[in-house]
């Protein structure tokens, strides 16, 4: 198969490699490589339409969080299985031929474990910085357990023409769950890869029965299990007519004011 390079960068020690959909070669039986769909870019410019199926990107990875086509809700890959939690709270097993614009994932595989309790979702942050202090890395963060006062939200399926996604972002439903078992399935990426992708922490959570789920505002762990798998190398398709633009270049303000809530993104 041709191999269709567009972009192959460096930012410090992360290798970000940027294909066509066409002839794409990601390896998924490679590790510590991460594999992205779309850019926040081309979100936040509300291309809201992806050409990139969730089979094909379960095909690169077990683990990862984004959204389907058209902002249909807030996507979960866990396991190998796509959940997709919906504006009204609903969560439904994605159908594999869906396309999305914006997804992460990797083949999860843990490079360090530990037990954590009676903290919140800041200090999960900070337990991460610690454990992975070089800035440059991409981690995968999973936290299984309990969790108490959890804050969730998720976005609205839009219509063509699209708007901005500052402008979706303003009415999207948020609620509260005050005890849940489940999992949190998230990244930390580096700052440098704004533009890209959302710089630092980014959860979405999916309880254990499968019942509640969404992106992640803000929470407090009781007891868990945190696993963490660090890539230094990711790979990103474009869809058509979408470029890499200049990674680490982005309007921070815009990516703070559509993360709002979260932990400011900074
Ligand atoms: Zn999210």
């Amino acid at each position: 198969m041709a191999r269709d390079i567009i972009d192959d960068r460096l930012l410090g020690a992360l290798h970000i490699k940027a294909l066509t959909h066409q002839g794409f070669i990601h390896d998924p039986s490679q590790e510590h490589t991460a594999f992205q769909v779309g850019t926040l870019d081309a979100l936040m410019e509300g291309r809201f339409d992806g050409d990139t199926t969730i089979g094909e990107v379960l095909s690169h990875g077990d683990f990862g969080i984004g959204t389907v086509q058209h902002l249909g809700g807030e996507l979960i890959i866990l396991d190998g299985d796509a959940f997709v939690v919906k504006s009204d709270q609903q969560i439904i097993n994605v159908e594999h031929t869906l396309q999305t614009p914006f997804a992460v994932v990797c083949r999860f595989g843990a490079d360090a474990e530990h037990e954590i309790a009676d903290i919140d979702d800041t200090e999960i942050y900070a337990y991460v910085d610690a454990l992975v202090p070089d800035p440059m890395t991409i981690v995968a963060v999973k936290v299984h357990g309990s969790f108490r006062d959890l804050l969730l939200r998720s976005i609205d399926e839009q219509q063509e023409p699209f708007p901005l996604l500052s402008e979706v972002v303003k009415d999207q439903s948020e609620w509260s769950v005050r005890r849940a078992h489940g999992t949190l399935v998230g990244f930390r990426f580096p700052d440098r890869t704004a533009g890209i992708e959302i710089p630092g922490y980014h959860f979405h959570f999916i309880s254990s029965d499968r019942k509640v789920g969404g992106h992640l505002v803000r929470c407090g762990v009781v007891e868990a299990h945190i696993a963490l798998d660090s890539s230094e190398e990711l790979h990103v398709e474009l869809p058509l007519g979408v470029g890499l633009g200049t990674p680490g270049v982005a309007d921070r303000a815009a990516i703070r004011a559509i993360e709002r809530g979260t932990h400011g993104a900074t």
